[in-house]
């Protein structure tokens, strides 16, 4: 289900908790809005007013994926990086690694499953973008 995209800064800096595969629903309800959206590459649970650590992202050929409780384990080559977010106006300078490992839940047949990823370039830098809003932090 398309959801309101939530703008308040104090919902938004709250850290969300793991999820479990019982937000499957959630996890649709997040790439039901992101299709929504024109020029949106990422959501996360929280921009849509759940509080919980799942996000979608289009990965390099455009493609949804979902990740339930993403941690960035390990960066290499940060840069300063102008960045801008769906949940507020102004574009910000963030330090952003070129190429991450990420820890991550992926859901099989109702049940989470761990993965690991090596991500580089642009979706590196979404995915740590929203790494950073599951903690609550914002840009
Ligand atoms: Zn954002």
């Amino acid at each position: 289900m398309i959801k309101p995209l939530v703008k308040d800064v104090e919902s938004l800096s709250v850290p969300c908790e793991r999820a479990s595969a019982a937000d499957a629903g959630l996890a649709q309800d997040l790439l039901d809005t992101l299709a929504s959206l024109d020029e949106a590459a990422c959501l996360a649970a929280n921009q849509i007013g759940e509080a919980k650590q799942v996000v979608v992202y289009l990965d390099s050929n455009d493609r949804p994926r979902v990740m339930f409780n993403p941690v960035l384990k390990r960066g290499l080559r940060p840069s300063r990086v102008e960045e801008t977010c769906l949940s507020h106006e102004a574009p910000t300078k963030s330090t952003r690694f070129d190429q991450i490992l990420v820890t991550f839940d992926e859901l099989v047949d109702g049940a989470l499953v761990p993965r690991k990823k090596e991500l580089r370039g642009w979706t590196a830098q979404i995915v740590q973008h929203m790494i950073d809003h599951c903690k609550g932090k914002l840009v």
